[in-house]
């Protein structure tokens, strides 16, 4: 069995936007909509999505670059260093995505490292609204320098 390790979200998370092109009004209201709890945080997105967003709501966005041109993975690799707490996703289920295997990437990445993710409206509500918005959360991750030395060890 692995060992896990315990990592704390803190209070002030660190939350990714990602919007296909279908759901980018839907995510920019809802980011309206939410702007009060949202500013507390702190927010990055995919390029176009955080571009549109700060534009549309003012809310302070770092943007990556483009989700086709490889942001989707720049965000994964920020949830493998430890500094994404939380994505929102409005994926568009009804159109076909040039970078599929990406955005199936970081929804993998996401469940490795036990990281909170929005897919959909509802989804996101449900968690803006969730006690542990206002606090630290601790949850238990693959320890995975112990991983690399079992791994060393035994292969
Ligand atoms: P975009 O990328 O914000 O640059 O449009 C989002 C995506 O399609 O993954």
């Amino acid at each position: 069995m692995e060992e896990k390790i315990t990592l704390t979200i803190g209070k002030q998370k660190n939350i990714a936007l990602i919007a296909h092109d279908g759901k980018k009004a839907e995510l920019i209201k809802w980011c309206a909509e939410n702007k009060e709890i949202l500013t507390q945080h702190f927010l990055c997105g995919t390029g176009t999505t955080a571009r549109m967003i700060s534009d549309k709501t003012g809310l302070p966005v770092r943007g990556y670059n483009s989700g086709p041109l490889g942001g989707d993975q720049q965000i994964g690799a920020k949830i493998v260093e430890g500094r994404i707490d939380l994505i929102v996703f409005f994926s568009d289920p009804l159109t076909a995505q040039p970078h599929d295997p990406d955005v199936k990437a970081l929804m993998r990445i996401a469940q490795v490292y036990d990281i909170p993710m929005a897919i959909n409206k509802a989804s996101a509500d449900f968690i803006i609204k969730s006690e542990y918005m206002n606090t630290a959360y601790d949850h238990d991750v693959i320890n995975f320098q112990k991983n690399i030395r079992d791994r060393a060890q035994t292969l």
